[in-house]
């Protein structure tokens, strides 16, 4: 805030005042548009793109772009703690890593809100408690479904599963290739991107390659 502030100051050709600075962070941070908001934005896009959003085949784009983004990005709007949140211990001894590999990651890049799509592999060593094996599934999904970058969406979905479930070490990989290399700018086909959170146990060497000799099946 304080660097927006002093940008102010020193650029005379900037009209507004430190005050209205604030009012507009504040506006843009803390409200969420309404429908017809974003919807009036996506018309604005189109027009930015090149094309006339009033002919008959984008009449109803904006509103088919809308509720695409309430499907891309629910994951705002999920809890991890609540879906880590049921264990079971009745488990019959079982003591060894829990692994859920190819978990499809449909997400959006930060950076310029294009898809990210892979897969991540998923791995925790339970210390008495499992939980249900879809729920890590609905953990990926939780990160990936919002604005990502695939370093962050990794690392988020180890420190949530060692928070909430508390497992003796977590280990999640993600395996993703993102559009906005592929479709755009330096146009890089079939680069996949790898990012990877070891975590407790599995830092030990021998446990990292029993994961990886697992995930590779
Ligand atoms: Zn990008």
């Amino acid at each position: 805030m304080d660097a927006v502030l002093d940008r102010v100051e020193i650029d005379p050709e900037l009209k507004v005042t430190p005050d209205t600075v604030l009012e507009n962070v504040s506006a843009q941070t803390n409200k969420r548009p309404s429908r017809a908001e974003a919807e009036a934005a996506v018309r604005t896009l189109i027009q930015w793109a090149g094309d006339d959003p009033t002919r008959e085949g984008l009449l109803e784009t904006p509103k088919r772009v809308v509720k695409a983004y309430e499907e891309f990005f629910e994951g705002y709007n999920k809890d991890p703690q609540e879906i880590l949140s049921k264990t079971f211990s009745e488990v019959a001894g079982y003591d060894d890593m829990v692994v859920m590999r190819g978990i499809t990651v449909e997400s959006h890049c930060e950076h310029h809100m294009v898809p990210v799509q892979g897969t991540a592999h998923v791995a925790y060593m339970p210390n008495g408690r499992v939980v249900g094996i879809s729920k890590l599934a609905r953990i990926v999904e939780a990160y990936a479904r919002r604005l990502q970058t695939q370093e962050t969406m990794t690392a988020e979905i180890a420190d949530a599963i060692e928070k909430y479930l508390k497992p003796k070490g977590v280990a999640v990989v993600v395996d993703a290739t993102h559009q906005c290399m592929t479709c755009r700018g330096v146009k890089h086909q079939g680069v996949y991107t790898l990012t990877r959170q070891f975590r407790g146990c599995f830092k030990e060497v021998d446990q990292e390659r029993r994961f990886w000799d697992l995930i590779r099946g």
